[in-house]
């Protein structure tokens, strides 16, 4: 799985770090911090990209 997020969409609110902060960082916007995110992290990341309120998290496939 790799995911990124859209800049423009993302409101810095912080939830994705607080979700899974092995993957992203939070400063004025979020970004991610992995090429690929590892297994045992999915289940995690894809609770931000559900719970991200601006929907600003997307799978890149
Ligand atoms: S949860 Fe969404 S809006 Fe909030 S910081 Fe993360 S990417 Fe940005």
């Amino acid at each position: 799985m790799k995911v990124k997020v859209v800049e423009e969409k993302c409101i810095g609110c912080g939830y994705c770090q607080s979700t899974c902060d092995d993957v992203f960082e939070v400063e004025d916007v979020s970004h991610v911090k992995v090429d690929t995110v590892p297994e045992n992290l999915v289940e995690a990341v894809t609770n931000a990209i559900e719970g991200c309120p601006t929907e600003a998290i997307e799978e890149v496939k």
